[in-house]
């Protein structure tokens, strides 16, 4: 029997596919910067299934890519070498819901907007969010240990996990499902999975930590004159909350346009141009007169200047029209032409000295490009972007990503910074990560990876750089 023929069996008549037309959307990611190729996609709906297929993996040598929505930015989830592609989808179960607990588990295959529904259903709050939540899966949001707009309040998604369900290498199942805050009976090895994108294991499901659902959400839309400012007003807004804040983003004026322009139903909600703007929500109780806090601390950056207008949500569909305008940044930018994106942070306190040295470091070498830098200013992680020159050649700005990319990560590095704050490394900056950490930090993640993997089955290529031979 082949191999090939060995793991169909293990799957079942539904668990796999050869049919090109239904491969191919499994073969190229969201900004078609990776284009990938297989004989066979597998979509296992047990963890059994899971086990099988990785114990044959592991026998005949055969690599394997997993794939969860298929929303990742850095291409690890594409089988660019011809492995075997194993989608989650299948595992789409939800387990167990411990109200009193506040605990949720989930099969890994399950979207992120389906968990967020499970816990909404039961008057409580998952507060992972993501514009791709749609379609990106729980699975996918641990092994990349996903940011997205709250982690300012709650953290990564490292933080909302209690306990892991994983696949390794040779088939055996890593049952560490619990649900338990406190839990320190040795190495906490669910750590390792986290964010390890595929190379160590296959995540098949996961214990997530829920919340109380906030009763009350504030939403201000407010103009800023520079990021210095942005930056004086996260400090005068948290007081104000006493640390209620739950998101902080950075807006720029092109990327406000750029929405307008492309998005059906969005307008600019405040009268006058500003260059910069900052999306905030602050949440909690009702009793915790959380607006008048609020409308305090706006007050007071109005009067000091840091804040030039403002509009606050009076409703909710007023506050997801002001969320309309963040979440579409990265679409509309997309409708504009090519862009050359870094996912980047650096000490919070630093993002407007950051922003004043690399903005013109990059236009030294695309002069005449559109600088769109927004995102997380509350957790110093920007999405720094550049869109090509209007009436831009978009193959030779596209040609120019190396080079833009080494410029921003060394002046990254200076601020002592990382050069992937939320996507992970993937395939797009494995060859790069040697120059940003040390050979120590490396040489560690090379044993994990040979202990986990001895073989190399699992996601070859990815997020762990070879050791170079000179
Ligand atoms: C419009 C848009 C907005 C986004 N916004 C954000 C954002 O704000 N913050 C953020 O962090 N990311 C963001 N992303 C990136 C992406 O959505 C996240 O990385 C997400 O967590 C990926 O989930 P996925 O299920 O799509 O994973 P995939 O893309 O399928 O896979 C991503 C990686 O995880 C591995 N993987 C997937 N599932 C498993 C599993 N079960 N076990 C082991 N490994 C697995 C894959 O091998 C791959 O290396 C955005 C993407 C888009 C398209």
């Amino acid at each position: 029997m082949s191999v090939y023929d060995r793991l169909k069996d293990a799957v079942g008549a539904q668990g796999y596919s050869q049919d090109r037309g239904e491969i191919a959307p499994h073969l190229e990611e969201w900004r078609s910067k990776y284009k990938g190729h297989t004989q066979l996609l597998l979509k296992p709906a047990t963890t059994a299934e899971v086990s099988a297929v990785l114990r044959i993996c592991q026998e005949s040598d055969t690599k394997l890519v997993t794939q969860g929505g298929n929303t990742g930015l850095v291409g690890g989830q594409i089988p660019l070498h011809g492995e075997v592609l194993l989608s989650t989808t299948r595992l789409n179960r939800i387990r167990h819901l411990d109200e009193s607990g506040m605990t949720l588990a989930v099969e890994a295959g399950v979207t992120l907007a389906e968990v967020q529904r499970a816990a909404d259903d039961q008057g409580l709050l998952f507060p992972l969010s993501l514009a791709s939540e749609g379609s990106a899966t729980i699975g996918g949001n641990i092994a990349t240990n996903a940011g997205g707009t709250h982690v300012l309040r709650y953290g990564m998604t490292r933080a909302l996990v209690l306990g892991l369900e994983v696949v390794l290498a040779g088939g055996a199942v890593l049952e560490m499902l619990r649900s338990l805050p406190k839990d320190n009976s040795g190495y906490d090895l669910k750590q390792v999975f986290i964010g390890s994108e595929g190379t160590l294991g296959v995540i098949t499901a996961a214990s997530l930590k829920l919340f109380p659902k906030p009763e009350v959400a504030v939403t201000a839309f407010a103009a800023v004159p520079t990021p210095a400012a942005a930056l004086k007003v996260l400090g005068q807004m948290q007081h104000a909350t006493s640390g209620m804040l739950s998101a902080f983003e950075l807006i720029p004026r092109i990327a406000l346009e750029f929405v307008i322009r492309h998005i059906d139903g969005t307008r600019d909600p405040l009268s006058a141009r500003s260059s910069w703007y900052v999306l905030m929500e602050a949440t909690g109780g009702k009793n915790a007169n959380l607006a008048a806090s609020f409308e305090d601390g706006m007050a007071a950056a109005i009067a000091e200047g840091t804040v030039s207008d403002a509009v606050v949500a009076s409703s909710q569909s007023q506050a997801a029209a002001l969320w309309k305008l963040r979440e579409s940044i990265s679409e509309s930018q997309k409708r504009e032409g090519a862009s050359i994106k870094h996912d980047i942070s650096v000490p919070v306190a630093a993002i407007p000295d950051f922003l004043a040295r690399s903005t013109p470091a990059v236009l030294a070498i695309l002069p005449g490009a559109r600088p769109v830098s927004f995102g997380h200013l509350g957790d110093g992680n920007l999405h720094f972007n550049f869109n090509s020159p209007e009436a831009g050649d978009d193959a030779g700005f596209l040609s120019k990503w190396d080079e833009v990319q080494q410029v921003v990560h060394d002046i990254v590095k200076e601020f002592g910074g990382s050069i992937s704050a939320e996507h992970g490394i993937g395939a797009m900056k494995v060859a790069s990560l040697p120059r940003y950490k040390s050979h120590e930090e490396l040489d560690v993640m090379r044993a994990l990876k040979h202990a986990f993997d001895p073989k190399n089955i699992l996601n070859p290529g990815k997020t762990v750089p070879p050791v170079l031979r000179l």
